[in-house]
């Protein structure tokens, strides 16, 4: 089977109401375009340089979602074109995508990463914190972003129960949020993105809304 075919049945079988973003991190230009020739135009990538990349070298049609880790001092290469950024987990990093937005004359969406997983590696913050960040006076100035919605990443494991009751916690957070935009501050706080090749179905289950799938449709990376 080949991408576009991949992509079609894997769209087949996702229910018409969930979000696919097609990860194509460490694929070639031409398997990116053999997807976007099929009708797909929904791509993400976990690096700024290759996003930016990728971006220059494609058409610009591609909505583009960075979904890994973000550092501060490289909003400034994708704040122009980014459709939504997956990863944003510190008031700082909010703060600098507001600056970049504004240079852009954009309001730049973003997801909240909240910290699931029981490995200390992935990167995310604490619930908490993150209603910490709302609460506060600098959040509220910030014009030129908007939160909608939260992101995470489950325990790369086998067990399944594991990773569901981490994206039922990550669902109850979301809920939390949700019932109390005063906080959140706009109405369009929707999306909850979690689930990738190994654990979208659970994510489904959980309630999700976008799912980040890679190596399923693009093959196992080489
Ligand atoms: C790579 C990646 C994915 C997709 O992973 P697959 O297992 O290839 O589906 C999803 N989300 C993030 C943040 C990633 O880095």
């Amino acid at each position: 089977m080949n991408i576009s075919e991949r992509i079609k049945q894997f769209l087949e079988k996702l229910p018409k109401n969930i979000k696919l973003v097609a990860v194509t991190k460490s694929r070639p230009i031409e398997d990116i375009l053999n997807a976007y020739n099929s009708g797909y135009k929904i791509f993400g990538e976990n690096k700024v340089q290759e996003l930016s990349n990728k971006y220059e070298k494609l058409p610009k049609d591609i909505e583009w979602h960075m979904i890994g880790h973000l550092q501060t001092n490289k909003v400034k290469f994708i704040a122009g074109f980014v459709h939504l950024i997956h990863s944003v987990d510190s008031l700082k990093l909010l703060k600098t995508i507001n600056t970049e937005a504004i240079k852009n004359n954009r309001i730049i969406n973003v997801l909240l990463q909240i910290h699931i997983a029981q490995e200390e590696t992935k990167f995310g913050q604490t619930f908490d914190k993150i209603k910490e960040i709302l609460s506060s006076d600098e959040y509220k100035e910030l014009k030129n972003i908007k939160i909608v919605g939260l992101m995470g990443m489950a325990t790369f494991t086998d067990d399944i129960n594991i990773i569901r009751s981490e994206f039922q916690y990550l669902a109850s957070c979301f809920k939390e949020l949700k019932d109390s935009s005063p906080l959140i501050g706009n109405k369009e706080f929707k999306e909850l993105s979690m689930g990738m090749s190994n654990d979208y179905n659970i994510a489904i289950q959980q309630g999700t809304t976008i799912v980040r799938v890679g190596s399923l449709i693009f093959g196992s990376p080489g």
